[in-house]
């Protein structure tokens, strides 16, 4: 089963910056997938159009099979995002950003209830249940972004650059918090400009540059290739 699928790719921004250039990738499903490339490459980019918040200028984006074009809504109930930047919501309680995502994806109130209590006690959040979001460290703001994805249960997690910024402690925490989700069967895409957080966590990658995928491999060639 193929978790996503991205064929010819384009995306031109108003400014007329071309940031993706016939972009044609596969991920199957349970794979661990990163995505590397150096900053303005179109990794952004690429992740806003899967998720409906870029819209695309041309080519075909799949999610277990539900075209992005006629099943918008399927594509975004089987996602679940770690989006860069999360300034929205800051004065609502932690545990109300959980529910809310929830509530979005229609999980009935108990069902998210219990999964929130448990997903925030799994990231070290649950004391910090009441605590508005704006009052976070950057590394729990980052923990919470992973809760909030997580609620609804989607099939494939995409994180973008998810450690950029934090330090290795926590950094550590969150690849094996990430390595527990993939073993319990969820795809995972990660952007990153870490080769060595890359070669850590995942299977296969991709890189990007300057709008085009240079290269495809699995971690062991391309580590061989190096
Ligand atoms: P679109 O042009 O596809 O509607 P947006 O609405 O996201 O794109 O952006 C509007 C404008 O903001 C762009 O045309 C560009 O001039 C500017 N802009 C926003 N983000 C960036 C960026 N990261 N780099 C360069 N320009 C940007
Ligand atoms: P990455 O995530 O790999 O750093 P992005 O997808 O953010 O790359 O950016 C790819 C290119 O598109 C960059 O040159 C960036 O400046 C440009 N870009 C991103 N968003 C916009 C926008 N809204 N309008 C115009 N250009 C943009």
């Amino acid at each position: 089963m193929t978790a996503l699928s991205v064929h010819r790719l384009n995306k031109t921004y108003g400014n007329g910056l071309q940031a993706l250039q016939d972009v044609d990738l596969e991920v199957e499903a349970g794979d661990f997938f990163a995505l590397l490339g150096p900053n303005g490459a179109g990794k952004s980019t690429l992740i806003g159009i899967i998720t409906s918040l870029v819209r695309k200028s041309g080519g075909r984006v799949d999610v277990f099979g539900h075209d992005l074009d006629h099943e918008p809504q399927a594509v975004r109930a089987n996602i679940g995002v770690v989006p860069q930047e999360f300034n929205f919501n800051l004065f609502l309680p932690v545990i109300e950003v959980v529910l809310n995502q929830a509530g979005y994806f229609g999980v009935p109130r108990k069902e998210a209830r219990e999964r929130a209590e448990m997903l925030l006690r799994k990231l070290d959040l649950w004391d910090r249940r009441e605590t508005e979001m704006r009052l976070l460290s950057g590394g729990m703001k980052r923990r919470l972004m992973i809760a909030r994805a997580l609620v609804h249960r989607p099939r494939l997690v995409i994180l973008d650059e998810p450690t950029a910024g934090v330090d290795i402690e926590i950094r550590r925490a969150m690849w094996g918090f990430m390595r527990e989700i993939n073993a319990g069967g969820t795809t995972i895409i990660l952007t990153t400009h870490y080769l060595e957080e890359a070669e850590s966590l995942c299977r296969h990658l991709a890189i990007i540059d300057q709008g085009r995928i240079q290269a495809r491999s699995d971690i062991a060639t391309l580590l061989g290739e190096l």
